[in-house]
């Protein structure tokens, strides 16, 4: 090291390896042919096994990244004069009701700060005191702070609830706890290019046999992203327009290498070898997450920017010498900097960058003097 292109430490898009990109330039190939037929039935099912609900959930595809994927799940959930109850700590949590919203869909909310996790009580509470509510939606891993929220405990105040439970996955499925079997969800939004190490361009649901029944009642709000149509297609084997085929050769290699690696205990037990590194190794340099231990995902890890140093001057310069870290979004723009521990990093990549910041904070320190 350093890399070139240098290493992403951000949360989407992930390094990937040599065979997820290798896959971009399988050749061309139609959708409308049988072979992409082929190609799809694998990733359905390979979705859902992965996950180990193969059982219980039904995988849909869709070409877009993760955004198309809450779009399409919340907008094809939730029946004519209903609503929807948002759980709300962060930007995603925020995004889920601008997306109703913006569909003239009303959204109750249940806000804590960023760095709170949801209380499932008050979700309970919010439900008995709105009996129109169709669709609970909760984030399971806040990306703006690496937050995670209790969505099992959750699932278990929806359950019994006429209305559907959606769990914003997508920077989850793959490596944060818990996996989708135990979290009670009748929908997941999930992603090719984060825990999963794929490529951006295509993006999943997975839905409880309630959710397919709920979307086949709801009428479509609109054409790309109605999930009823491209459910029904896709069971017959092909998809309504045309999707991102080298995208989906890529998520095929990826979710390859992820059961090979040993799915979820594996991934999951990686990035939290390689969290507690990163906060291992910046701790010394005044670095302490903004998140409690308790509430903190592996996966990404937010610190405050130290006080004499701008942003903008500690990405450039880790970028110079080979790392890509994140900013911190919305009221944390400026403040705070992400550190995501994702994707197929070389042994030892924690190890450099930790000491490459400590180099680099000491000459911007030195600078700001
Ligand atoms: C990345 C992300 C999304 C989707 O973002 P896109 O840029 O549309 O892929 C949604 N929710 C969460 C929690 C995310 O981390």
């Amino acid at each position: 090291m350093p890399t070139d292109p240098p290493l992403l430490l951000t949360p989407g898009p992930v390094t990937t390896t040599g065979r997820v990109r290798a896959a971009l330039t399988r050749g061309d190939l139609c959708h409308r042919e049988p072979e992409f037929a082929t190609l799809l039935a694998a990733l359905r099912a390979d979705l859902v096994s992965a996950f180990g609900i193969a059982d219980t959930h039904e995988a849909v595809l869709l070409t877009g990244s993760g955004t198309a994927a809450m779009e399409s799940a919340l907008t094809s959930l939730v029946r004519p004069g209903r609503a929807a109850l948002v759980v709300n700590n962060g930007v995603y949590g925020q995004r889920l009701v601008t997306i109703a919203r913006s569909y003239g869909i009303p959204a109750h909310e249940v806000r804590s700060g960023w760095t709170v996790p949801a209380d499932p009580t008050e979700v309970a509470a919010a439900l008995r005191r709105h009996p129109d509510v169709d669709l609970v939606c909760c984030v399971q891993h806040e990306t703006t702070t690496g937050l995670l929220n209790p969505v099992a405990a959750i699932g278990a105040a929806v359950a019994g609830d006429d209305a559907c439970y959606l769990v914003d996955a997508i920077s989850a499925l793959g490596a944060e706890p818990p996996p989708p079997a135990e979290v009670g969800a009748d929908v997941f939004c999930g992603t090719a290019n984060k825990a999963l190490h794929g490529q951006p361009g295509v993006s999943f649901l997975l839905l409880s046999a309630a959710a397919r029944r709920r979307v086949a009642e709801v009428p479509a709000r609109g054409l790309y992203l109605a999930v009823a149509t491209h459910l029904d297609q896709q069971r017959a084997g092909t998809v309504p327009f045309t999707p991102a085929v080298p995208a989906c050769y890529a998520l095929a290699e990826a979710l390859a290498e992820f059961a090979e690696e040993g799915g979820f205990p594996a991934r999951s037990a990686t990035y939290r070898q390689r969290a507690g590194d990163l906060r291992a190794g910046l701790a010394p340099l005044g670095l302490a997450p903004l998140v409690a231990p308790a509430h903190r995902a592996a996966s990404v890890t937010a610190f405050p920017v130290p006080a004499g140093i701008r942003y903008p001057d500690l990405h450039d310069e880790l970028k110079r010498r080979g790392f890509v870290v994140y900013a911190g979004q919305g009221p944390l723009a400026g403040g705070v900097f992400r550190v995501a521990v994702m994707g197929a990093l070389p042994a030892g990549a924690i190890g450099e960058f930790t000491a490459t910041a400590a180099d680099v904070l000491a000459a911007l320190r030195a600078a700001a003097r």
